[in-house]
């Protein structure tokens, strides 16, 4: 039995894979029009995947069958595994970890998505340190392979080994990352995206110019600009901001113009805008007042 704690970009897409490999998933938000679009996201993905050859129309309808949602933590008594990909902001997921600890029944494992924020620090807000770990998906989930897996101060080897375990389950590859800001793949991925940031606020190329650089030079399937519209600028500028007070380099600051379109609501694919506009059929870039 598995719960999932947040149903957006994350969320359901934890829940989603948990799910079509068999587990009974409980999927937790805070309000009931989050879950109903979270559901319909899950069943839109699943048809894609149908639609590819990749899943039979059985699995899709088993895979929905197994998931159940909640607008409350009380089902987290009856879990083994608790994971929590809420909004990217310590206290909120301080809370919530301090919560879920007064509920969940003493051998559940309670695992983190987060990017950025220490496992160690969230461990500590529980009465159960060593049964606490990170368990960084990738985004999309159902089909990114890597799992990151960050062990606390105190995680155990009982909890690393099940956590481990559970990420080949699901058909992932884990790699095993310590715990300090960012762990490996936001370490590199965010100074790399907020660079690009910078580059277009200094006038060194244009959004679909710095994304094109990226792909046809480097081979990445999707430029800086772009892949931060998929995170999420909010969840992007979060993750920046943790790198740059947590490690305390200023090499780390996040790009004033990323904080300018946080603060314009321009939180990428999931309000519309971001770099590129997603209200029509394509996303084109989007004309700023740079001036
Ligand atoms: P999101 O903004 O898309 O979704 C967060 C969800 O959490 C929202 O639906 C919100 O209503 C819900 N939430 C907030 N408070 C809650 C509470 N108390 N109880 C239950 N639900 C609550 O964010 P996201 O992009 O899915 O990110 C979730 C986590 O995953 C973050 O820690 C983020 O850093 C991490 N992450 C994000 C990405 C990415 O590409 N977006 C990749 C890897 C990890």
């Amino acid at each position: 039995n598995v719960m999932v704690i947040g149903a957006g970009t994350m969320g359901n897409g934890i829940a989603h894979t948990f799910a079509q490999f068999g587990f009974s998933v409980t999927l937790v938000d805070i309000s009931q029009p989050i879950l109903q679009k979270s559901i319909a996201t899950i069943e839109k993905n699943l048809d894609r995947q149908v639609k590819k050859g990749t899943l039979t129309e059985d699995v899709k309808q088993a895979t929905l069958n197994n998931i159940k949602t909640s607008l409350d933590y009380s089902p987290a008594k009856d879990m083994d595994i608790i994971i929590e990909a809420a909004t990217e902001k310590k206290e909120l997921k301080f809370n919530i970890f301090q919560e879920i600890d007064k509920v969940a029944n003493n051998n559940a494992i309670l695992a983190s998505n987060t990017s950025t924020i220490s496992i160690t620090e969230i461990a500590a807000k529980t009465t159960r340190p060593s049964k606490v770990i990170g368990m960084h998906f990738m985004n999309p989930v159902p089909m990114m392979k890597l799992v990151e897996i960050i062990r606390g101060i105190a995680t155990d080897d009982e909890t690393y080994s099940t956590i481990n375990g559970l990420a080949l389950k699901l058909q992932k590859t884990p790699v095993l990352a310590n715990d300090y800001p960012g762990f490996v793949a936001n370490r590199i991925l965010m100074p790399l995206i907020n660079e690009a940031v910078f580059a277009l606020m200094e006038g060194v190329g244009t959004i679909e110019g710095i994304d094109q650089v990226a792909k046809l030079g480097f081979s990445h399937p999707m430029g800086p600009l772009a892949l931060a519209d998929l995170i999420g600028l909010d969840t992007t500028l979060a993750i920046m901001e943790v790198l740059h007070n947590d490690i305390g380099d200023p090499r780390f600051r996040p790009a004033p113009l990323l904080r300018k379109l946080f603060n314009a609501g321009y939180y990428g694919r999931k309000t519309g805008k971001g770099f590129y506009d997603y209200t029509g059929d394509v996303p084109t870039p989007i004309k700023f007042n740079l001036f």
